[in-house]
């Protein structure tokens, strides 16, 4: 416990000295939490507008876009138009990656990122380094008690080579917080068991990762029956979590576990807070509306279509996006009196991972940046798990004139990533369908019902273990 309180005082005492502009914007963000829902309301909407107005300004793609709607720069001072400017499709950053950018997108400010776009769809944005998001993580892991400086375990697909000078970089960013990872694309029993021999030295205070990636881990700690240090929470991302997969993580890890969504194309979108009861969104940096089909505001508890405005992000601005995800407005709000909007938990994506008959795992939420090196490659891509365990990946080919043989060193790729144990196939397709409506960036063929979730397995029956080959050979 005293070096838990010793690591906090240090890491404070260097944030404040090295990152004044960080202090300052933490203590804004504090405080926003304590206004009320009208004053955070309008907060959002000042925001909205000084981004609109400035992208009219400095984007050649929103001057013309706004321009072409009918708006002038005046009409940009009344907050009534904002539900009225155009929405922004995937398709529309994809068509337009360098129109989008202001004068402001210099290598300083800005870092450009690739996306598979949570559905297989790849893109390229740019984020903007002055937006400082991940001070909006660290106000929603003081709601679940942990601190920046605490001790992290961290499923996810490798970043960040070790020894480069971003990963030195950002090392010393977070020193001393220690970081422990396991690598999603690669969970096999010697891999889990070395990363939980680390896991009792370092006690880490929070577990992130991708739900699939988490629930395998959790599934071994069921079969092994090891004991482990129980963090404080859990947070998990990238694919929806059900109750049931809720409640096995928290009984084998011993901690609550806490939603969080964000998306390559924006970081830090909503998250939950320590009461678990529904997503806050962070409506004082992101403008986050819900749309139904004719494009007006659904109504609480109403499904429609995520659209979202990064208040901060003025080098590659982002206007009322449509991300492509399905969400609705919690209908009571949350116990616990923060004044930012209440979502129910996220629906639509649908992701599963991906095993081998030697028993290693592959996180299916990992794959969806195959292609970020070159996203304009193909338009669309999809993961096809067959019932005998070979994989197929069906691409939409794009406009990149490498395209084939980029897919086919992709194949190459996703041949190592599975170690060779399975075939992988290119199918070419002119297009990919949704599965009723959801977009199924893996899909497993299998015998069973085909909405069949992992960990809803292992609650129900724990004998029908995923980590094991179905007995097909
Ligand atoms: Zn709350």
């Amino acid at each position: 416990v005293i070096a838990v309180a010793a690591r906090r005082r240090v890491f404070d005492a260097k944030v404040a000295m090295l990152r004044r502009s960080h202090v300052a914007e933490f203590r804004r963000l504090q405080s926003n939490e304590r206004l009320d829902p009208e004053a955070v309301g309008e907060l959002t909407r000042s925001g909205a507008l000084a981004i609109a107005r400035y992208a009219f300004a400095a984007s050649p793609f929103y001057r013309e876009r706004f321009a072409a709607a009918g708006f002038s720069s005046s009409d940009l001072d009344d907050p009534g138009v904002l539900t009225n400017l155009p929405i922004t499709e995937k398709a529309d950053l994809r068509e337009n990656y360098e129109r989008v950018q202001t004068a402001e997108a210099t290598p300083r400010n800005a870092i450009p990122q690739a996306t598979g776009g949570s559905t297989g769809q790849p893109l390229r944005v740019m984020h903007d380094l002055r937006s400082q998001s991940h001070l909006l993580s660290w106000r929603m892991y003081q709601w679940w008690g942990v601190h920046p400086a605490d001790a992290q375990a961290l499923l996810w697909r490798p970043f960040n080579t070790p020894g480069t000078w971003r990963a030195r970089g950002q090392a010393l960013f977070a020193w001393p917080a220690r970081t422990l990872r396991l690598n999603a694309n690669h969970l096999d029993e010697p891999d889990m068991v070395a990363f939980l021999e680390q896991w009792e030295r370092a006690r880490p205070r929070l577990l992130t990762g991708y739900v699939g990636a988490v629930l395998e881990l959790g599934r071994f700690l069921q079969e092994s029956g090891r004991p482990i240090t129980s963090p404080v929470a859990i947070s998990v991302t990238a694919a929806p979590v059900t109750a049931a997969q809720k409640a096995f993580l928290h009984e084998v890890f011993g901690a609550p576990v806490f939603e969080c969504y964000q998306c390559m194309e924006m970081p830090m979108i909503a998250g939950e807070c320590g009461e678990g009861d529904g997503l806050h969104a962070f409506s004082d940096r992101r403008w986050l509306e819900i749309l139904d089909d004719n494009g007006s505001p659904a109504a609480p508890g109403e499904t429609g279509s995520v659209v979202l405005t990064d208040l901060r992000n003025r080098a590659f601005p982002l206007i009322r996006y449509r991300l492509g995800d399905r969400a609705s407005w919690k209908t009571d709000g949350c116990r616990c009196g923060r004044p930012f909007p209440v979502l129910n938990p996220i629906g639509g994506r649908i992701s599963d991972n991906l095993h081998l008959p030697s028993g290693l795992t592959v996180a299916g939420e990992s794959m969806v940046s195959l292609f970020n090196a070159w996203p304009d490659a193909v338009r669309q891509f999809q993961l096809v798990q067959h019932v005998d365990q070979s994989l197929t990946l069906r691409c939409v080919r794009g406009s990149d004139p490498r395209a084939d043989q980029i897919m086919s060193d992709v194949v190459d790729r996703l041949v190592g990533i599975v170690g060779g144990e399975v075939p992988v196939r290119l199918e070419v397709v002119e297009a990919i369908a949704h599965d009723r409506g959801k977009s199924r960036f893996i899909l497993r063929e299998e015998a069973g019902p085909p909405l069949d979730l992992p960990g809803q397995a292992a609650s129900s029956s724990p004998s029908t273990s995923r980590n094991r080959p179905a007995a097909t050979s």
